[in-house]
């Protein structure tokens, strides 16, 4: 009896396997479409605010969109991109829908606020990354400083003098660079006293319980520390209370995101925001 629970147990397991290995496929058949007709991915920018509320950033975060006008958050699909080599073809696309976009705001508002983009620890090492970056940024008219780029602590653990050398070449542009879930990584601090690294941001696992839980708060005050100690910024995401708020500001944190002040908002909301800067 025993041996035949163990066997149905086995089908399960195996029915279910097939089912998920399909539906991969058909994920990544989707996602290959996508890519190749350049189309169904949109940007959503979520504001970055000081600890006067003022905007003073903004990071692009895609979504694809499916045949139904439902969106794949990019939880589901980035992992896949990255497995399955379509990763640099995504970011490229990725990166011109957010240069023209900043493009267009620039050209009708006086300060736009920089604005963020993840990128892939894959892509930023890759061989075209830099000279695709520059002639995308030459064919939108980007400056440099209108830019961030956010990566996480991962991208050290691979090919530490790669990494050196394409950080410089974005610092040499006046791009700033985010380290990305801070905290949730293997960063050494050696690497982040020697890399040109700008800004440190807390991970929204430690944020979540920052204002009720004495470890994470101390994590939360710790990174701030440090980051000032190095002359590194610091943006807390996911930032959803009020006493999240004020824990973090009390700390001196300079900067924080999340649905307590604006989720993801599509283009076409972000200028009041710029408006109510008072920079139209
Ligand atoms: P991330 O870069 O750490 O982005 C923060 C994520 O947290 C976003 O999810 C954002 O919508 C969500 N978030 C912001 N505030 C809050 C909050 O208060 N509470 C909660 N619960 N969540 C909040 P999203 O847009 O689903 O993106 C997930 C991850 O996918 C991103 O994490 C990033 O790693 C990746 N991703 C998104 N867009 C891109 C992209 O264009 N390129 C690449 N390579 N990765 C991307
Ligand atoms: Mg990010
Ligand atoms: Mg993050
Ligand atoms: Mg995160």
């Amino acid at each position: 009896q025993a041996k035949q629970a163990g066997r149905d147990n086995f089908k399960l397991f195996e029915d279910s396997m097939a089912k998920e290995a399909s539906e991969l496929f058909d994920f990544e058949q989707n996602l290959r479409q996508a890519i190749q007709a350049k189309k169904d991915f949109v940007m959503l920018y979520q504001p970055k605010l000081n600890a006067m509320r003022q905007v003073i950033g903004l990071e692009a975060l895609v979504r694809l969109q499916s045949a139904t006008d439902e969106y794949y958050s990019p939880t589901a699909f980035i992992p896949v991109a990255e497995e399955s080599g379509q990763i640099i073809r995504l970011e490229e696309l990725i990166l011109n829908l957010v240069f023209k976009q900043l493009a267009i705001w620039h050209a009708q508002y006086r300060q736009v606020p920089r604005v963020s983009i993840n990128l892939s620890g894959k892509h930023l090492l890759s061989d075209t990354f830099l000279t695709f970056l520059n002639e995308c940024m030459g064919a939108h008219g980007i400056d440099g400083d209108w830019i961030e780029f956010e990566v996480t602590e991962s991208v050290f653990l691979s090919d530490i003098d790669r990494c050196i050398s394409v950080l410089r070449a974005l610092r040499a542009l006046s791009i700033s660079i985010a380290i990305d879930d801070f905290g949730t990584g293997y960063s050494s601090l050696n690497y982040l006293k020697t890399l040109p690294v700008d800004v440190l941001k807390i991970d929204r696992t430690f944020v979540i319980e920052c204002a009720n839980q004495k470890e994470d708060a101390k994590i939360c005050s710790t990174i701030i520390e440090l980051a000032s100690t190095l002359g590194l910024t610091t943006v807390a995401e996911g930032v959803e209370t009020a006493a999240q708020f004020e824990f973090l500001q009390q700390q001196g944190c300079q900067a924080y995101q999340g649905y307590y002040f604006h989720r993801p908002l599509t283009t076409l909301q972000v200028p009041a925001l710029f408006a109510a800067n008072g920079s139209e």
